[in-house]
């Protein structure tokens, strides 16, 4: 590995934090560097520290809104920058009236009439990021590596060119190499399952949601009397008023599982309320998969899996877990 690489690695792997602010600054500085033409000519590439902070609350923005992760170890007292940007994606569905989760990239401020509020939560984490993070990066056990100069009152990052270029070489193992420290950071504070995967999910770009169609077969075992039934109100669900609902929200579990699935009416789905099921809720959905069980005849996977499910007891275990 180039030295200049290795210090990256020995500053990744080590570095002491009490929040992610650090891998979400590296992240950002390979993005950059990912994206420069680097001529020869050129000995210095200068990044300003507001560019780094838009990549940074990209990052943030995208993780919350989709996976709500938490970034530190302290709930009551979260980070600054996710409080800027919490702040900023309510004021983003407040406009829309919508809880839809929408990546950061798709977002258009301007149009929206919130470019003053993001240029304000841009310029706040640009103070941040200079108070207590773009110097704090480059030290490690009371050593400082010299892996870009920072000119604070400019407001810049510079980075010998040759450098740059190393970067956006390495950029594949950066970037799976931050995810995976970042990861371990967040499964320090946080118990939602599945924690690696929305990580990765956050860069693969689209983050879809598969067709629940493939679960009809099994839900329609419940209908009664050939109709289908709504898990919250207990009527008869239209066909064009049908939906497909997670129990314990798709955010939280990132994964499409039987045990999980109800139908209900379109407007009660819970994504859409950001509900959070009763315990009254939790106890139908058990007496639900049992019966839900029995009436399944073939031995397929996802009878197996239902069988699990129930013995294992997932559906109180992770909602528990979900409600904290
Ligand atoms: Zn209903």
């Amino acid at each position: 590995m180039n030295d200049y690489i290795r210090k990256w690695h020995d500053i990744i792997l080590n570095c002491s934090f009490d929040n992610t602010y650090k891998m979400a600054w590296a992240k950002a500085l390979v993005e950059l560097a990912v994206h420069t033409d680097v001529s020869i000519d050129k000995n210095a590439i200068v990044y300003s520290f507001y560019d780094v902070a838009k990549l940074c609350l990209k990052y943030y923005w995208n993780q919350t809104i989709y996976f709500d992760l938490i970034q530190s170890p302290n709930i009551r007292k979260p980070p600054e920058i996710i409080t800027l940007t919490k702040k900023l994606i309510k004021l983003y569905f407040d406009k829309k009236q919508s809880v839809k989760p929408v990546r950061f990239e798709k977002v258009d401020f301007h149009s929206l009439g919130l470019s003053t509020k993001y240029e304000w939560t841009v310029s706040k984490i640009v103070k941040t990021l200079k108070q207590d993070v773009c110097w704090r990066f480059k030290k490690l056990k009371g050593k400082t590596y010299e892996i870009y100069d920072l000119d604070l009152n400019a407001g810049n990052v510079i980075f010998q060119s040759d450098h740059v270029l190393a970067l956006k070489e390495h950029s594949d193992y950066l970037f799976t190499f931050i995810n995976y420290r970042w990861t371990q950071m967040l499964e320090g504070f946080n118990y939602s399952p599945r924690i690696s995967r929305k990580v990765r999910a956050i860069d693969d770009g689209e983050i879809r949601r598969g067709s629940l169609k493939k679960f009809h077969k099994y839900l329609d075992l419940m209908n009664e009397n050939g109709k289908r039934i709504c898990f919250y109100c207990g009527h008869e669900i239209a066909e064009n008023e049908l939906s497909v609902d997670h129990v314990i929200p798709w955010s939280y579990m990132f994964s499409d599982d039987l045990w999980n699935l109800v139908y209900c009416h379109k407007g009660e789905n819970s994504g859409k309320s950001n509900r959070l099921p009763s315990e009254e809720d939790i106890a139908r959905l058990e007496q639900r998969n049992r019966l839900l069980l029995a009436r399944m005849n073939n031995k397929s996977k996802d009878y197996i899996q239902l069988q699990i499910a129930i013995e294992k007891d997932y559906v109180r275990k992770f909602w528990i877990s979900f409600k904290g």
